[in-house]
């Protein structure tokens, strides 16, 4: 594949840094059914082209995690890969190109890290300097032989420990991780929690998300800020009970339904912020 075009296909899409992988490197960490999925999406798999595309846009006070503020990131890097996809296609025509973002069966993480792409964090996530751990990641599956890797595996952090420390849930102890305890994920769950996840929700500033893991790494101190405009304006960095009291489904979707938080609808948005005030 054509490095030089590729390189200038990613960075006008903003993207901070891409690579690629063989799909074999991946497969590892696959189960089965995430494997017949891509497997399905693209038979004879070889290769994984992935990149890392910075959000961070400061940090203004509010109740969402800034991944979450800015237009959702399935869109904006549907529209970086689709089009990359299409000039690959109409290039190499014999092969395949399908885009991932996030609901892909790719372990996306490991393929950044397999492409040398930043760093390994000790919290789980990919650590692209000088943006920190504020990156979207994106795929592409194709079934293009892999070209011989040009870098080594990403390296992991230094190691400090912090994120692990500051963990309200301890979801992160050593390599392992927890959904079960990371607010993140409880702040989606949909219906009624148990009462230790209650509790832990209750004590939460966020409305949906977590940061407190990546607000502590040294890698995050001083994040550059990202170049896509889309992550940068119009931003929504609060929600309050007067705004999803009595909404329904469908006007949630109306007036927010280009944003990562809404996928799950007003009701969990509604039950964490309720969650928050009882404890005050
Ligand atoms: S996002 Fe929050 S709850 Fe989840 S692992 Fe990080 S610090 Fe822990
Ligand atoms: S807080 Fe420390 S241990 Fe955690 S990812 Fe950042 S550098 Fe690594």
């Amino acid at each position: 594949m054509n490095r030089a075009l590729l390189d200038s296909l990613f960075a006008a899409g903003g993207a901070a840094d891409w690579g690629w992988t063989s799909y074999e490197t991946l497969t590892p960490h696959m189960d089965e059914n995430a494997r017949e999925k891509a497997e399905a999406l693209c038979p004879g798999a070889q290769c994984v082209l992935v990149c890392a595309v910075p959000y961070y846009a400061g940090d203004a006070p509010g109740n969402l995690s800034l991944y979450a503020r800015g237009k959702d990131y399935h869109l904006v890097l549907g529209d970086l890969l689709n089009p990359i996809c299409e000039v690959l296609h109409e290039k190499y025509p014999a092969y395949r190109f399908v885009p991932g973002v996030d609901n892909s069966p790719l372990p996306e993480r490991e393929a950044a890290w397999a492409a040398g792409i930043g760093l390994r964090g000790e919290h789980g996530l990919v650590i692209v300097p000088p943006y920190g751990s504020w990156v979207f990641l994106g795929t592409i599956l194709t079934d293009h032989p892999a070209p011989p890797p040009d870098r080594a595996p990403s390296p992991p952090c230094i190691r400090c420990g912090k994120c692990q420390k500051v963990c309200p849930g301890g979801a992160l102890r050593g390599e392992t991780f927890d959904p079960e305890r990371c607010l993140s994920h409880l702040t989606q769950k949909k219906g009624e929690l148990p009462p230790e996840q209650e509790a832990l929700l209750a004590s939460h500033p966020l409305a949906w998300g977590c940061d407190l893991c990546q607000k502590v790494c040294p890698y995050n101190a001083h994040p550059k800020a990202t170049g896509v405009s889309t992550f940068r304006d119009d931003l929504v960095e609060n929600l309050t009970e007067d705004m999803v009291e009595g909404v329904t489904n469908r006007q949630f979707k109306e007036r927010y339904g280009d944003r990562a938080f809404a996928w799950r609808g007003p009701a969990v948005i509604r039950r964490n912020l309720a969650l928050q005030t009882s404890k005050n």
